[in-house]
C-alpha cells in the first residue's frame, strides 16, 4: 500500500536508536523528509546518515535533549529553517528512571513529569498552528503499554505517561475538525537499550541476571518473542498515512499479545 506521505515534512525526537528510530526509518522508507533528535549532537547526525543512505531520503539530525525547553525550541527553528514545518510529528524521549514508591524522591517526579509529559505538550503546541492553517497534521506520541496495565516497577512512567494519554484525547477531539489526527502508539516489550536498561533493574531486585529477565519477558509474551523497532515503526507510518485519516484518538498497542484486557 502506498501511504500517501512521500515528500511530507516528519519531525521524529528521541530518534537515534529505538523506538524512535524504528518510527524515522519507516517514514524515510516512505518518502518522508525527516528530521531526528537525541541529546548528542554527533551521535544523532550519525543515525541520520544511516537512515538516509538506508533510504535515499533526506534526514535532518539535531542534538537537543527533550526535557529542555529551550532544546525543544532550537529544535523546532532548525527543523523550519532546514526542511519547512513538520506535518508529521513522532514525540518520543527516554523513559523516566526506573522505581517503586518506595525508592522514588519527591523530586524525581516533576523531573518525570517535564521529560515524558511536558515535552510532548511543548512539541505538540509547535506544531500545530502550521497544521491547523494546512488542514492536515500527523501527530503520533510513543507511550507504553503501562497507560492500560501500570508496571510496578516504573511509577514514574506509569504516572507521567497517564497524564500524556488525557492531553491526547482531549485535544485530538479539539483538533479533529483541522484534519489533524492524535494517536499513541504504545510499546509492549521491543529489544532495545530501554529494555536492556529495566532487565538490569529486575534483575538485580529478583537476584537473576539480566539474559533470564529477557527470556521471562518472551515467555510470558503469547507470541513467545520480543518486539523490535521496525515492528514498531511501521505502524507508526500507518498512522501518519493519508488512509489513517479517520483513526484519532486512539491507544495503539504494539505488544505481540502481551496487554490481556478487553479494551
Ligand atoms: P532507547 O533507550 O532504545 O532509545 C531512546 C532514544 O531516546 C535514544 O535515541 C536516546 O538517545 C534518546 N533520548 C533519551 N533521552 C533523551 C532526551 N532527554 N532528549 C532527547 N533524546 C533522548 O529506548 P526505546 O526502547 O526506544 O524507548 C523509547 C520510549 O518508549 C521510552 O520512553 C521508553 O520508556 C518507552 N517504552 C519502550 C518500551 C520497549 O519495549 N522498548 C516499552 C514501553 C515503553
Amino acid at each position: 500500500m502506498n501511504f500517501g506521505i512521500d515528500g511530507k515534512i516528519a519531525l521524529v525526537t528521541a530518534a537515534s536508536r529505538g523506538l524512535g528510530r524504528g518510527c524515522a526509518e519507516q517514514l524515510a522508507a516512505e518518502g518522508c523528509r525527516v528530521a531526528i533528535c537525541a541529546r548528542d549532537g554527533v551521535t544523532v547526525k550519525q543515525a541520520a546518515k544511516e537512515i538516509s543512505k538506508k533510504t535515499g531520503t533526506e534526514v535532518l539530525g539535531v542534538g537537543a535533549d527533550m526535557s529542555k525547553a529551550e532544546d525543544i525550541n532550537r529544535l523546532l527553528i532548525n527543523v523550519r529553517q532546514s526542511l519547512g514545518e513538520p506535518e508529521i510529528l513522532v514525540t518520543n524521549a527516554g523513559g523516566p528512571p526506573p522505581g517503586t514508591y518506595a525508592s522514588t524522591a519527591l523530586e524525581e517526579y516533576e523531573k518525570a513529569l517535564n521529560l515524558t509529559l511536558m515535552s510532548a505538550v511543548h512539541l505538540i503546541r509547535g506544531v500545530t498552528p502550521a497544521m491547523q492553517s494546512n488542514g492536515w497534521g500527523r501527530i503520533i506520541a510513543i507511550t507504553s503499554i503501562s497507560v492500560k496495565q501500570p508496571i510496578g516497577t516504573l511509577l514514574l512512567s506509569n504516572m507521567a505517561r497517564a497524564g500524556l494519554t488525557g492531553f491526547l484525547k482531549t485535544i485530538a477531539t479539539e483538533l479533529a475538525p483541522d484534519g489533524i489526527t492524535v494517536n499513541a502508539l504504545l510499546p509492549g516489550t521491543h529489544k532495545t537499550s530501554r529494555i536492556e536498561q529495566l532487565a538490569k533493574f529486575r534483575a538485580g531486585q529478583e537476584s537473576k541476571s539480566p539474559e533470564d529477565i529477557i527470556q521471562e519477558m518472551m515467555a510470558a509474551n503469547p507470541s513467545h518473542t520480543i518486539g523490535d523497532a521496525s515492528d514498531f515503526g511501521a505502524a507508526a507510518a500507518f498512522l501518519a498515512s493519508v488512509q489513517a485519516r479517520y483513526i484519532t484518538g486512539q491507544n495503539l498497542l504494539v505488544d505481540g499479545g502481551n496487554y490481556r484486557g478487553l479494551l
